[in-house]
């Protein structure tokens, strides 16, 4: 059986990776964070199949220990500080994590080494906001970077740290720049799930208002467990590189919220939903759009389903989720 190494496993895409790794006949490890990490519990609840092993992307030692442990032939690197805003309060803590959290991996991933004929394969989830002021429109592997926030920025660092690896020590290591990805594992804090969420407890009675930061920008989401998907793709490539994975489609936010409430039965959203510059960022990201001809040809990938879909999909998991709470209390 293959085996598996995720980082940030408690996350979306460590729970959609780890089922989809689970259905293709993997040994899923995960690495699992802090000395009474609130999330182990219910992750090992809904996926009793995740072999949890202690480790921190700030921490060296503990990398080269959970790679010892696992024996991996693929690890996928998903942990990180992952919420834009909060980036900016704690910057430092970002880059440490989402940029220097990669060389560490990487550099654990050389002291360990992995079967002689088999080395380790590396997937690094990159992200669009490294675009993030973009330079052409829409976004291709060959787009160059312009972060626009603290989170940007290390997730340039750890995109140009797998490059420099990959052509100086000739590793597995491939990227996935991936653009935002939703679902209904999404957590709360992030705008589609707030979003989604609010809708569903709006409808219910049990909350009165959205408040919202910047409704302009204009996103391209897909849904996440198509995402996890390209990455395994990449990885059973025989050369490493780096690809695009997005739907080729932009939203604004607003048109999120429209869909939202009205899905939720809600026509006139504007009635409850307020903006507040205190959610607006320093700097913001205007646009993305991704072009994802390259994965497509190469990989064969494709994203089967849809915007309208997927905010259907939050917004009914939302309403299910709160209706139970509201009958639980
Ligand atoms: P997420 O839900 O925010 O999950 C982040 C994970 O990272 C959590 O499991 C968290 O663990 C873990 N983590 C945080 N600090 C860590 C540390 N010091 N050491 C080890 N693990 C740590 O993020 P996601 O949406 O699943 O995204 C997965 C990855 O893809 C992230 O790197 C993100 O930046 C990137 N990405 C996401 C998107 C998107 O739209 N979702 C788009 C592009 C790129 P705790 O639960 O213990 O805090």
């Amino acid at each position: 059986m293959p085996r598996a190494l995720i980082t940030g496993i408690t996350g979306q895409d460590g729970h959609h990776l780890a089922e989809f790794l689970h259905g293709k006949g993997y040994d899923v490890y995960g690495m699992i964070k802090g000395q009474n990490n609130p999330r182990a519990a219910k992750l090992q609840e809904e996926m009793p199949f995740v072999e949890l092993i202690p480790g921190d992307l700030a921490d060296l030692p503990s990398l080269v220990a959970a790679l010892q442990i696992a024996q991996p032939d693929e690890v996928y690197n998903l942990g990180a500080i992952s919420f834009v805003a909060l980036s900016f309060s704690q910057a430092e803590l970002t880059a440490n994590t989402t940029g220097l959290g990669v060389l560490r991996m990487l550099e654990a991933i050389r002291m360990v080494g992995g079967a002689q004929n088999n080395p380790i394969r590396f997937y690094q989830a990159s992200s669009s906001e490294m675009f993030g002021q973009v330079r052409e429109t829409p976004q291709t592997e060959l787009t160059p970077f312009h972060p626009r926030s603290p989170y940007g920025c290390a997730k340039v660092f750890g995109h140009d740290i797998v490059v420099n690896y990959r052509e100086s020590y000739d590793m597995h290591a491939s990227s996935g720049i991936l653009f935002n990805h939703e679902g209904p594992r999404r957590g709360i804090e992030f705008v589609t799930r707030k979003i989604s969420n609010a809708a569903a407890r709006v409808k219910l009675g049990l909350q009165h208002e959205l408040v919202m930061g910047t409704l302009d920008a204009k996103r391209d989401w897909g849904y996440a467990g198509d995402y996890v998907e390209a990455m395994w793709m990449m990885l059973q490539q025989d050369e490493p590189d780096d690809f695009v994975i997005s739907t080729g489609e932009t939203h604004t936010v607003q048109e999120f919220v429209e869909k939202a409430f009205a899905h939720a039965g809600l026509e006139d959203w504007e009635q409850y939903v307020r903006q507040d510059p205190k959610f607006f960022r320093p700097a913001e990201v205007d646009l993305l759009i991704g072009d994802s001809a390259k994965a497509k040809a190469v990989l064969g990938w494709e994203p089967k389903v849809g915007f309208d879909e997927l905010v259907k999909m939050m917004v009914d998991n939302d309403l299910a989720l709160e209706a139970a709470k509201a009958n639980r209390s």
